[in-house]
């Protein structure tokens, strides 16, 4: 089908407004780190509705038009980049908060609310939604679904895979799959919002969800601490854990020269403690009595100084030295754009054996001459570690030497090549690494039952 028949086609599903075509696409990307990038497409679509997405969906699939989801455009694997000839389905006007019932502890939402509005949305009735991940500001909840994030708290909270309750999808020809419960439990049969959870848009598209909600708790305490040895991180993970009783709900890490660029001017964010330490460890409890939580924070951080657990440490005693504290763990955007042409991992790794393993891959990467900057950070309780890898040149050989540096250790150690972010088109090549012939062959298989024809999100992960 022409292009022309197609928008033709589309005008009669949705409203023109709707469609955005020809010179406007100019003013539209594929990510947010890319703005500068037009993007190629015969149109971005902007449903409003569930309705809406079905019927595009049996347009698609009865045209074999091949069509790609974009929520807030902030995934790291390049889920959302498109070609040409075709469609991009576009949620960001599914953007309606539709229930938040105290009650229930539930929030309802379409798939195209920011994730910040729906955290603020939660808290201003006192409520808790325990995502958070530096790019709260602009994914969507679809997304965030889509790609099963996780973050800052995955530790105490769970991905978000955890938090859903209830799922409305869309499937490739346009079926409306609707499991929108309120309730926890419910083992009548297979469970198939699993199914779209991480699967990055790749069997349906998230139209609304219900996610589960925490009471808010009414302290927030933080603090950093400088460790030289890898195996006094463990240590004092074990010794938090165990004396916070369930109240530690952020444990992160970051090696000493991400640490040292992310408190260097012009950033205006303060370092805290001194850059002189292999490890920085970021430390947040949630809990109900702010004063009784500090004490009990501030003391046992003094105890792990006293054993020589840890070898520098900082409260956050103020509002501001908290923000300036997880911003230092959080704007990783920074490091993007300290890096050319940079490289991103995230690959999970028995905690045990992080230390030991993230030095060999810094030695090997350090003899490659076109290799100009590595930075290290990550979400060290759930075993999950990021890179961001500056280099000289862009090309196929450079990026595949890197790529066999930082993964080779992944198979022998049971790790995994994607902790958060996801396979897209970036990491498809390395699948292979962590995952068997037969659950790649099951993979395929549920690909062809839900899209046969191959028209939604196309080529993403296998
Ligand atoms: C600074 C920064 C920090 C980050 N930190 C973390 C982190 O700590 N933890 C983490 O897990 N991730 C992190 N990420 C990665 C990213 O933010 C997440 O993957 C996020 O969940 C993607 O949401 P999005 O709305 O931007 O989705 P997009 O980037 O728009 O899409 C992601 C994928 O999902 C598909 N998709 C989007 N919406 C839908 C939908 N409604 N239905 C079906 N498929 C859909 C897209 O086609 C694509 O394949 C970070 C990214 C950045 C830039």
């Amino acid at each position: 089908m022409t292009e022309k028949k197609i928008i033709a086609n589309l005008k009669k599903i949705l409203n023109p407004n709707s469609i955005i075509t020809g010179n406007d696409l100019k003013q539209r990307f594929y990510h947010i780190w890319k703005m500068n990038v037009p993007l190629e497409a015969v149109a971005v679509l902007l449903p409003k509705n569930t309705k809406e997405v079905s019927k595009i969906m049996h347009f698609c699939n009865h045209n074999n038009q091949e069509i790609i989801i974009h929520g807030g455009l902030t995934n790291l694997v390049g889920g959302t980049e498109t070609k040409k000839k075709q469609l991009v389905l576009s949620l960001e006007k599914m953007n309606n908060i539709e229930d938040l019932d105290q009650e229930s502890r539930t929030i309802t939402s379409q798939s195209g609310v920011i994730i910040e509005d729906l955290i603020n949305a939660a808290s201003e009735k006192n409520l808790l939604l325990p995502l958070n991940f530096g790019a709260k500001g602009s994914a969507q909840i679809g997304g965030a679904i889509s790609t099963n994030a996780g973050g800052l708290r995955v530790f105490k909270f769970g991905m978000i895979r955890h938090m859903i309750l209830g799922l409305e999808v869309v499937l490739p020809d346009g079926t409306i799959l609707s499991s929108m419960k309120k309730i926890l439990k419910d083992n009548s049969g297979y469970d198939l919002k699993q199914l779209f959870i991480g699967s990055e848009g790749t069997l349906g598209v998230v139209t609304k969800v219900i996610l589960r909600l925490h009471e808010k708790p009414s302290s927030r305490t933080s603090a950093i601490a400088g460790i030289n040895e890898y195996s006094n991180v463990i240590k004092l993970l074990k010794y938090l854990e165990k004396e916070l009783s369930g109240a530690l709900s952020g444990f992160e890490i970051m090696w000493k020269n991400t640490y040292d660029l992310m408190t260097l001017e012009p950033s205006i964010l303060k370092a805290p403690i001194p850059k002189n330490y292999k490890y920085y460890i970021f430390i947040e409890t949630l809990g109900s009595d702010i004063q009784n939580d500090y004490q009990l924070l501030e003391n046992l951080i003094e105890n792990a100084l006293e054993k020589k657990i840890i070898e520098d440490a900082a409260m956050a005693s103020s509002d501001k030295e908290l923000n300036n504290l997880w911003q230092i763990r959080e704007d990783v955007s920074i490091l993007d754009s300290n890096s050319n042409n940079s490289q991103h991992f995230d690959i999970s790794i028995p905690i045990p054996k992080i230390g030991e393993i993230i030095d060999s891959i810094c030695i090997e990467l350090n003899k490659l001459q076109f290799v100009e900057k590595i930075f290290i950070f990550g979400h060290v309780a759930d075993g999950n570690i990021h890179f961001i890898i500056g280099k000289k040149n862009n090309s196929i050989e450079s990026i595949e030497k890197i790529n066999k540096i930082v993964y080779s250790p992944l198979k022998e150690n049971n790790g995994s090549i994607s902790a958060e972010h996801g396979i897209g088109l970036h990491k498809k090549k390395y699948l292979k690494t962590t995952r068997n012939d037969e659950e790649i062959k099951l993979m395929k298989k549920l690909k062809k039952l839900f899209d046969p024809k191959m028209i939604l999100n196309p080529k993403r992960i296998i």
